[in-house]
């Protein structure tokens, strides 16, 4: 089993990646990654920070590692940014590389009623300083 995909963006970290999303900070087994579409403020993707498809691919010890590192975001989410709900999306049919999104919801979303949309068709684009705000807010919780 590979570790490293070369046609991975989690793994080479390149110009797609960053087209995604923007480095927050790295965990124990993982990097926080903020997504740069901000419908739901504070999302964030908690990738692990070696290639695999499944969580049943990582040992007992790795998998506990990695979720506590997914949690260990979200708490930080919730103290920045104190959503209503954080649902949490593992997905890996287009990016096979262990990753958990997740997402705070407010009761005032429109999307309230349904989990959320991955790739909403109109995506909430911040500016580069409403980011960093966002990112500030994360890392002084994390
Ligand atoms: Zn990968």
């Amino acid at each position: 089993m590979t570790r490293y995909q070369e046609d991975c963006f989690y793994c080479t970290r390149n110009a797609k990646l960053a087209a995604n999303y923007i480095l927050v900070a790295p965990l124990h087994v993982a990097t926080v990654y903020l997504s740069r579409d901000q419908t739901h403020r504070g999302r964030v993707a908690v990738v692990l920070n070696w290639h695999v498809d499944e969580p049943y691919q990582l040992t007992e010890t790795e998998r506990h590692e990695f979720y506590d590192d997914v949690a260990h975001a979200a708490h930080a989410v919730a103290q920045a940014f104190h959503p209503a709900k954080i649902n949490y999306a593992t997905y890996g049919d287009t990016v096979s590389h262990l990753h958990v999104h997740v997402v705070p919801k407010q009761t005032t979303d429109a999307d309230w009623d349904d989990a959320f949309v991955n790739n909403p068709a109109n995506p909430v684009l911040l500016s580069d300083t409403s980011y960093r705000e966002i990112i500030d807010a994360l890392r002084a919780n994390l």
